[in-house]
């Protein structure tokens, strides 16, 4: 695999990071996953404006401006033969003396690299995901894509202890998302119902996609926290991100959402997302 990390396409294997970077010593960094499918570089533009928008939230200059970004995730497509998978990008504030408070004018650091898991064609989208919910254990700027991913981490190991596949966190009562995906039900009149953004919530990109694709085809969407008493009576529910595209909801805690199944709801919106996609150009 090729990264490209401060500058320079390098073979990953052989790619290093200076140790008093803060994005090792803090966490003090930002990152994005972009998918590619069949060629193409999905949902770029606004998956590089929320990396703009997630920088400037935490003061690190962008290091690019966004044509020069896709220039660089076009040339690691290239280098690698990337087709089907993920790119990820990571900009730490860069390497200083370690002391929490920063000073101006520091390089941020630059990282890429591919992942060849295929996005598409996830067996779930058949059978469905297990879902367990647990305690989100967060900071208050979940909207800033941070790489300081703790909570996530221990969420998805209580995943994995589970035999599931995604943990949809609570506040409360309230469902926030899921520990690395968006959070969705569909009420017994047809509604989709989805967290308002908020600093509670990432604005998924995949998102902003789904719920253009649901508008155009009459459906209503009501955007507002749901509780989890809420999505164990739905009719259905569904997850989406950029690494999984959507993924149906077959059970959450053990209890089966509506019968089991992938629904209806899920599987018009999820060809028309895989439609729309193929319609749009290789990169
Ligand atoms: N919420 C969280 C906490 C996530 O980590 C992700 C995945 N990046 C999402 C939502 C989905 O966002 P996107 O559709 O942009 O991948």
């Amino acid at each position: 695999r090729i990264a490209f990390i401060r500058g320079q396409f390098v073979p990953l294997a052989e790619a290093v990071i200076p140790v008093m970077d803060r994005g090792f010593l803090f966490g003090d960094g930002v990152y994005e996953v972009t998918a590619v499918i069949e060629g193409r570089l999905v949902d770029d533009t606004p998956h590089l404006a929320r990396l703009a928008r997630s920088l400037a939230e935490i003061d690190i200059p962008n290091p690019f401006a966004a044509p020069e970004w896709t220039a660089i995730e076009k040339e690691l497509m290239r280098r690698n033969g990337l087709r089907n998978g993920l790119i990820y990008i990571q900009v730490t504030r860069g390497v200083a003396e370690r002391a929490f408070a920063y000073a101006d004018g520091l390089a941020p650091t630059v990282v890429l690299f591919p992942q060849f898991q295929p996005v598409q064609y996830s067996p779930l989208t058949k059978t469905g995901a297990r879902i367990i919910t647990l305690p989100d254990q967060r900071w208050t700027r979940c909207d800033i894509k941070s790489t300081s991913l703790l909570a996530q981490v221990m969420a998805k190991h209580a995943v994995s202890q589970a035999g599931a596949h995604e943990a949809w966190m609570t506040r409360g009562d309230q469902i926030t998302e899921g520990a690395s995906s968006t959070a969705y039900i569909v009420t017994a009149g047809g509604d989709v119902i989805t967290r308002d953004l908020s600093p509670a919530v990432l604005p998924g990109i995949t998102r902003q996609t789904i719920l253009k694709i649901a508008r155009a085809r009459g459906l209503t969407i009501v955007e507002r926290p749901f509780t989890r008493a809420e999505a164990l009576a739905a009719t259905e529910a569904f997850y989406t991100s950029a690494s999984t595209i959507a993924i149906p909801v077959a059970t959450i805690d053990g209890h089966p959402i509506g019968d089991r199944e992938p629904g209806p709801v899920f599987q018009d919106l999820y060809a028309a997302y895989m439609r729309d996609l193929m319609d749009l150009p290789e990169a």
